[in-house]
């Protein structure tokens, strides 16, 4: 194959479709949490769902070299992942915990989340019987209703951590429901008064945790009073808004300007050219008709590499910092574009899906509008099986 690719064709690498990981953008999105927090703060990055579709892999390379005290994941595979990547620092787990991974969760020196006293003791024995202490965090409920402990929930777990000091209460933590998508934060302080009198209620019942945690992205941008001893951040590290509503109760509270820059790119080769006369159909269920002779290029990407097959006919991909619009539908590995009004394209030359070319930028947001979800469900439907590379 590669004989055939005339020489100044051939790339650094010989990927059809891959994903680029800006590292200084990443950095720079850590570093503007840092100072909004400031030195006391501790950051726990939220690397769940492949890192939010950037790559586990790489990006705990990227923060092993820097100042991360923690990883958030979901699964105990997750952080196993991590643990293979080479993390040796602290990993929490959002996520919860079957009393058959008590013995990983030992082995791997997770922290796991509690949302329900019966795995106290399962946890507790294991730690006595191993002579390994296990770090904990007790997940309060304070209105979001998904995995937290009301109070009647907390008093059994607190009969239960009595019988094992084994278990070091290493957080209090809670996770609002409606910090983002909404410009009025009455519900979310209303948690955090509800998170206050249950922390109260603990440390009567002598639970002094380590530490205290309750922000996600929107609560670290808005809310200092938040941020306690540790922040969870996930979209914001990547160099994403949670949402429009967070960056305008931003931009109204005074904030600094561009503060955050998208660190990924999603790039893919030009494989095919063709000419396709007018009122010829392109692609499965022929919905799309060209009015005039049309020149369609063929890109191998498709909805199982995470390009949203909803995107059919509606979005278009940069070549040569020029818009060409999807044409038919987007296929398994495949999807067609129209390149008649770009001079100039050659085969394999690179269509960014997204990132920047020349002065346009396709952001995650914007396939989030065009395919009517958040950017947070876009990147997270980016294809673990995509190669990334750090640039
Ligand atoms: C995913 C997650 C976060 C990060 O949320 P972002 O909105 O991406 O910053 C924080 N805390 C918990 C418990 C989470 O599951």
């Amino acid at each position: 194959m590669a004989r055939d690719i005339p020489r100044r064709y051939r790339m650094p690498s010989s990927h059809l479709t891959w994903i680029e990981i800006n590292r200084s953008a990443f950095l720079g999105n850590l570093s503007a949490l840092r100072r909004l927090v400031g030195p006391d703060v501790a950051v726990a990055a939220a690397v769940k769902a492949n890192a939010y579709g950037h790559g586990l892999h790489e990006i705990v390379s990227i923060l092993s070299t820097v100042g991360c005290e923690y990883l958030a994941v979901h699964s105990i595979a997750e952080a196993e992942a991590a643990r293979k990547a080479g993390w040796s620092r602290r990993i929490m787990l959002v996520g919860p915990v079957l009393p058959d991974h008590i013995n990983a969760v030992i082995r791997l020196d997770l922290e796991p989340t509690i949302f329900d006293p019966s795995i106290i003791t399962s946890l507790g024995r294991q730690s006595r019987k191993t002579g390994i202490p296990t770090r904990i965090h007790l997940k309060l409920e304070t209105g979001t209703n998904r995995q937290g402990m009301d109070k009647p929930t907390l008093a059994k777990a607190i009969d239960r951590l009595r019988k094992y000091p084994e278990l070091h209460i290493a957080g209090l933590s809670t996770h609002f429901a409606n910090i983002e998508d909404t410009t009025n934060h009455s519900y979310a302080m209303a948690q955090l008064k509800q998170f206050t009198l249950l922390t109260g209620y603990l440390k009567k019942n002598k639970i002094k945790p380590e530490m205290r945690h309750t922000a996600c992205s929107a609560a670290v941008l808005l809310f200092p009073e938040t941020h306690f001893e540790l922040i969870r951040p996930g979209i914001s590290l990547y160099g994403y808004w949670p949402s429009r509503e967070t960056y305008v109760s931003y931009k109204l509270s005074g904030g600094e300007n561009n503060i955050l820059t998208p660190a990924l790119s999603l790039k893919s080769r030009i494989t095919q050219i063709k000419t396709v006369e007018a009122g010829s159909f392109v692609g499965y269920g022929c919905t799309y008709r060209t009015g005039t002779k049309a020149k369609i290029a063929i890109l191998p990407i498709g909805y199982s590499d995470g390009l949203d097959r909803r995107l059919s006919n509606i979005g278009y991909v940069l070549v040569k910092g020029a818009r060409a619009p999807l044409r038919g539908r987007v296929c398994m590995n495949v999807t067609m574009i129209d390149i008649t009004h770009i001079p100039g394209v050659r085969l394999y030359d690179t269509a960014t899906i997204l990132g920047r070319d020349g002065d346009e930028m396709i952001t995650a947001d914007t396939h989030g509008s065009w395919c009517h979800t958040i950017n947070y469900d876009i990147l997270a439907g980016l294809s673990p099986l995509l190669p990334r590379q750090i640039l």
